[in-house]
């Protein structure tokens, strides 16, 4: 005998299947989404198709945006041959936010981690190295320091040591597997201070 209707068995089963969305979670927001006003699920369905088809990966570094370049890669102001190379468009938000950071980025969406089977071919790493064929000083690695972040680090500095071009790693004291987001922006600037040459 079926516990629920099969139409919530399915959206649990939907819900369920995105990241930190647990049995227990997906099978509450179901029945809140199924006791929500009928115009509130259509606003919410409506914002996750216009973002779907909206937002796209700027042409230079990868991050999300709804333009072909964008704002900070389209900015004269910034630094271009300053690259800070971080796993996910939330980690680049968090370093805008401080305000201090003149350089660009390079989003990667993702971190090597033979455990999960994610291999360097399943990161934005080759685009990376593309972009290291214009003139580029610096490279700053703001992987996180998860072993995936770590792991990742390792494997760009030994890439983009024999290009000449100057490698640094953000400092610790970012917090062991602490999403870069989460970090208050102090710490964040004190790590891309006192970062060190790899
Ligand atoms: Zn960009």
């Amino acid at each position: 005998m079926e516990l629920y209707s099969g139409y919530i068995n399915k959206l649990i089963e939907e819900l369920a299947a995105l990241p930190g969305i647990g049995s227990k979670s997906a099978q509450r927001l179901a029945f809140h989404l199924i006791n929500m006003p009928r115009d509130k699920v259509q606003r919410l369905a409506d914002a996750i198709m216009t973002a779907k088809e909206n937002v796209r990966y700027c042409r230079e570094c990868f991050t999300l945006t709804d333009r072909e370049v964008c704002p900070v890669c389209a900015s004269q102001k910034r630094n271009h041959k300053q690259i800070m190379v971080v796993e996910n468009t939330r980690d680049l938000a968090a370093y805008e936010k401080t305000g201090r950071y003149e350089g660009v980025y390079h989003v990667l969406h993702g971190a090597i981690s033979p455990m999960l089977g994610i291999g360097p071919g399943d990161i934005k790493l080759k685009e990376l190295m593309e972009r290291l064929q214009g003139e580029v000083e610096e490279v700053i690695i703001a992987t996180n320091s998860s072993l995936e972040g770590e792991t990742t680090a390792m494997y760009i500095a030994k890439l983009i040591k024999p290009t000449g071009i100057r490698v640094t790693r953000i400092a610790s004291g970012v917090p062991v597997g602490g999403d870069l987001e989460y970090i208050d922006e102090v710490t964040l600037l004190r790590a891309l201070e006192g970062r060190v040459e790899l």
